[in-house]
């Protein structure tokens, strides 16, 4: 096994040769990820370094944020919790933060369901300009309080520059919007911070293009992505979006990134949510983002898709039950289908 001196060696050869190394420790391994490289490097400059097992050319277009870089599936830390672990991670609050009193009804009701992350938009992206647009700062400050005094893990959607450094000093989590998935200059942005980032899915992004997105963050060196399927445009029109679940097999198939559903844009109808959100239980996604509203008529963003604290606490207690009753024979029946793939694949 490679000691932490080989590991410093390889970087630094990497560094001589103009490159940037990423190191991504796995259970058995670690792999160290080069970017930053045109063409191809020739593996003779690694190949009989001390604790090398193999240098491998990765001809696919993503690097990092494939199982050839990382085996295993990340968990990502995000606060004092995690994501991409055995639980089902749940991340519930209103779409924007509106005042104090919604906010603290709101997080009263996360809390008692037994999630560990509070969403809520302080910057909201919005069609229109004279809509509501999110309390700024301000609503950030709230959330800190909420974090405080529920012990909530904090989920908070950046814009631009200015919202990565503002989410970067009071949240837990930056979430980048799906109008912004191919915004690149805030993807490295964001990549360059330490605070994990959920990367939403973009309207009509399909999952190689969600894949490069998640890639541009990591290739600046922040590993703790987790993506999000949010629903697209099809012409399909009874609901806001299209949930496309058969995206969950596809990015667990493809990388060790996890990735969570949101039934609430996915559907843009309260009635839809929670059938919605079961069925991304089912399909084994690591997480559900709900919008909760303790008023939904009365809510300045999205109304029309957010659960009463009521209904919410009833989809918890049910989508609990679907992860428990499909998470184990299912995750160990793809490890074992994963490995036998990777060992018959060239690259
Ligand atoms: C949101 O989470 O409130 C939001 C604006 O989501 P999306 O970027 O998926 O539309
Ligand atoms: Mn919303």
């Amino acid at each position: 096994t490679a000691q932490a001196s080989d590991i410093e060696k390889v970087l630094q050869v990497i560094e001589t040769l103009g490159f940037r190394g990423h190191t991504l420790p796995g259970e058995n391994r670690t792999a160290i990820g080069v970017t930053g490289n045109r063409g191809s490097i020739d593996p003779a400059h690694f190949e009989n370094l001390p604790g090398v097992a193999d240098a491998i050319r990765v001809t696919k277009p993503y690097k990092l944020i494939s199982k050839d870089a990382r085996p295993e599936k990340s968990i990502i830390k995000v606060g004092n919790a995690t994501i991409g672990g055995p639980e089902l991670a749940i991340i519930a609050g209103p779409c924007a933060i509106e005042n104090h009193k919604q906010l603290f009804t709101t997080a009263e009701t996360i809390a008692e369901s037994g999630a560990k992350f509070f969403r809520g938009g302080a910057y909201k992206p919005r069609t229109s300009p004279y809509a509501f647009q999110g309390l700024g700062e301000e609503g950030l400050k709230m959330m800190v309080e909420v974090r405080d005094q529920f012990g909530l893990n904090i989920v908070t959607e950046a814009m631009d520059e200015h919202g990565v450094d503002a989410v970067e000093k009071y949240g837990d989590c930056i979430q980048i919007g799906a109008r912004n998935m191919q915004n690149f200059s805030l993807l490295r942005y964001a990549g360059k911070t330490r605070k994990p980032v959920l990367l939403k899915r973009g309207l009509s992004a399909t999952l190689d293009e969600l894949l490069l997105a998640a890639e541009y963050i990591m290739a600046e060196g922040n590993y703790d992505v987790i993506l999000c399927e949010r629903g697209i445009r099809t012409f399909s029109n009874h609901a806001r979006n299209t949930i496309d679940l058969s995206i969950i097999p596809a990015v667990h198939r493809m990388t060790h990134l996890p990735i969570i559903v949101d039934p609430s844009h996915g559907t843009g109808h309260n009635y839809m949510v929670t059938p919605l959100a079961r069925a991304g239980a089912a399909v084994g996604a690591d997480g559900l983002i709900i919008e909760v509203h303790p008023c939904p008529e009365e809510a300045l963003c999205d109304g029309a898709q957010a659960l009463t604290p009521g209904q919410y606490l009833e989809l918890v207690r049910q989508v609990q039950k679907i992860h428990d009753a499909v998470s184990e024979p299912v995750s160990n029946k793809n490890e074992t289908e994963e490995k036998a793939m990777a060992e018959s694949v060239p690259f």
